[in-house]
């Protein structure tokens, strides 16, 4: 690309005419390309004649819904055969797959797009084609008879995103011209395709080839067409992704007519030609491109287009065969609670149950879209390793799933079922209809769990172990003073001069104890019951249990920097900061005993989180 490099003067000061890199490339191919004058505009429709050879437009848009838009993107033109995949793909999910698969075939046919040929069945050779086109109109025609072209023109604006208006001088001059096309609408009807007026289903074809679009409103077409069907700009889910791929399939064997062959080796994208001048190209899973430029090659191809396809296609080696993946990747951290426990606050006994079956609960964190080769691997991941009693499958971060993954992953969770592991899926966001068919594969098994938070998730694998081990949690249970961790140390006469200096106060399920932002006034040791430490966004911090300590950083803070919330019924000792000072003050040596258990309690905290990093950066 000759016009591809920035400009070398430029200044930093020119930052805000900084191009994003795809903008600059199609701003240089438009430029490039506009030097490119071979071709012809179409004249057998004699309107479609007076268009300017001049105009070029390029707009691409991708399938987070941004459109990039060079020169006349905003251009009306007709649509002419580009409208053909969308009725295609409009008829198979309007009178059913079986139907429209059973009247018009498949196979490219080698021949140019208004070939008066049928294949050795009398049916047309693909819906790309002339005949298989006017045959798909004949369809639409057959399920909507007289409101077939409005039902076309509504469809084709979803995909547009916008309502399409119908150019009536270029459809009248069609119809007035177009006998080579009532060539093959009466063959069709000899064959039986068409079953019906044979006029009005041309009236129809005639009518959806002029509806008129612009490279912006093609650009998005296509890219609907490239993200399964859902509209990536309007969020609609335009037809059905069965319609869809199917569509694709015979645009990549047929789109280009006589160029098709060579065209999917070269360029590699599925596309559509129109003879108004647009070209349309859907790179599955990646853009949608729309260009405008009248001029035509010999095959009825716009000259300049097929050069904006091929350089895109070279330039970013888009090739859609040419493709690689490495599944690896999605794995972010693979380990036990023995290196990352849960945030819950853990008793001398119920640790010593976790620290000897730390082996027990398995975390997986998994990021990206879980594909086929993505689940597999993780899948592969679990054999070889000693049989854990729970895994958990954190997928807060997994953007989305394939059926293929979300096949896999219900397979995987089913033969681990057999084996008496329990499966624990956290982090899925429920508004997604993505995770439906995994849902469904996995309805009726036992071993499964969900649940929002990994935390949460963690702390509850961690509980089964400690019942399954003999051990209790039992949250009503009275805990001395002696044996809060803070307070290590201190003699029977020391620990209950301190409790002389607070109040027991109990609370109620849910009730707030301590809301964030107000002054740190005192401290609190939890004797019975379990609070929960959350920051104002909602993120949870810790569980505290009996015989732990909160609320003890307004050592060191002025102001209280999260809430904390009683999960069930709580009682604790609330000493007021005022008074925990002087006391420490009087009592030096008892003082420095309790600093020194906070600091190692703040180091363990420490010693945790950094684990908890570690896991993610080393993996
Ligand atoms: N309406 C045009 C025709 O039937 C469409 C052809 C095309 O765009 N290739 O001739």
């Amino acid at each position: 690309m000759n016009s591809l490099r920035p400009a070398p003067h430029h200044k930093a000061e020119d930052w805000a005419s900084a191009k994003v890199p795809l903008l600059r490339f199609l701003n240089a191919c438009h430029s490039d390309f506009a030097a490119e004058n071979g071709g012809n505009v179409a004249s057998y429709i004699p309107e479609l004649g007076k268009a300017d050879p001049a105009h070029f437009g390029i707009s691409l848009a991708t399938l987070d819904g941004h459109v990039y838009e060079v020169g006349d993107t905003k251009i009306p033109f007709t649509i002419q055969s580009m409208s053909k995949p969308f009725v295609f793909a409009l008829a198979l999910d309007t009178l059913g797959a079986a139907q429209v698969e059973s009247e018009i075939g498949v196979e490219p046919s080698g021949d140019p797009f208004n070939s008066i040929r049928l294949n050795a069945d009398n049916h047309p050779f693909n819906p790309m084609v002339n005949a298989g086109a006017i045959a798909c109109s004949g369809l639409i025609h057959r399920a909507k008879g007289d409101g077939a072209l409005e039902y076309i023109r509504q469809a084709l604006g979803r995909f547009a995103g916008r309502e399409l208006g119908v150019d009536e001088a270029v459809y009248a001059s069609e119809s007035a011209t177009g006998d080579r096309n009532r060539a093959i609408g009466y063959l069709l009807r000899n064959s039986t395709v068409i079953k019906d007026d044979v006029s009005a289903v041309l009236e129809v074809y005639f009518r959806q080839c002029s509806i008129l679009v612009t490279a912006r409103d093609i650009a998005i077409m296509a890219a609907t067409l490239a993200n399964r069907g859902v509209n990536p700009v309007t969020g609609e889910q335009v037809l059905t992704p069965y319609a869809i791929s199917r569509t694709l399939s015979v645009m990549t064997s047929s789109g280009m007519y006589d160029y098709a062959g060579e065209w999917i080796y070269r360029v590699g994208i599925p596309a559509k030609s129109g003879v108004g001048g647009g070209i349309l190209a859907a790179l599955p899973a990646r853009l949608g491109l729309g260009s405008y430029s009248p001029r035509l090659d010999s095959h009825g191809n716009s000259v300049r287009g097929i050069k904006v396809c091929e350089a895109l296609s070279l330039h970013y080696d888009l090739h859609m065969l040419n493709r690689s993946d490495d599944a690896r990747n999605s794995i972010i951290a693979d380990y036990n609670i023995g290196k990352s426990a849960s945030r819950r606050s853990r008793r001398p006994h119920e640790q010593k149950i976790l620290a000897a079956h730390h082996h027990d609960v398995r975390i997986i964190e998994l990021v990206g879209t879980l594909t086929f080769a993505n689940v597999d691997y993780v899948s592969r991941q679990l054999a070889g390793r000693p049989r854990p009693q729970f895994i958990i499958f954190d997928l807060r971060r997994v953007a989305a799933i394939t059926r293929a993954g979300a096949r896999l992953l219900a397979e995987g969770i089913r033969e681990l079922a057999v084996f008496n592991v329990t499966v624990v899926i956290s982090g899925i966001k429920r508004s997604t209809t993505e995770w439906e068919p995994l849902g469904e594969w996995v309805k009726g098994i036992s071993n499964l769990r969900n649940w929002q938070s990994l935390d949460d998730a963690i702390e509850w694998a961690e509980d089964q172990i400690v019942y399954r081990h003999g051990g209790t949690i039992d949250s009503t249970e009275i805990t001395e003073l002696s044996e809060q961790a803070l307070l290590a140390g201190l003699t029977a006469d020391e620990l209950t001069h301190l409790a002389s200096l607070g109040t027991v106060r109990t609370y109620q399920p849910g009730q707030r104890i301590i809301t964030a932002g107000e002054p740190a006034t005192s401290l609190f040791f939890l004797r019975s019951g379990v609070v929960h430490v959350k920051l104002p966004d909602g993120i949870r911090l810790a569980t505290i249990t009996a015989g732990m300590a909160f609320g003890e950083m307004g050592l060191f803070e002025t102001h209280r920097s999260a809430d904390v919330l009683a999960d069930n019924a709580v009682t604790a000792l609330e000493i007021p900061l005022r008074d925990f000072q002087r006391f420490r003050e009087e009592h030096p040596r008892i003082g420095e005993r309790i600093m020194r258990n906070l600091a190692q309690l703040l180091a363990n905290r420490l010693i945790a989180a950094n684990a908890r990093v570690n896991l993610l950066t080393t993996n």
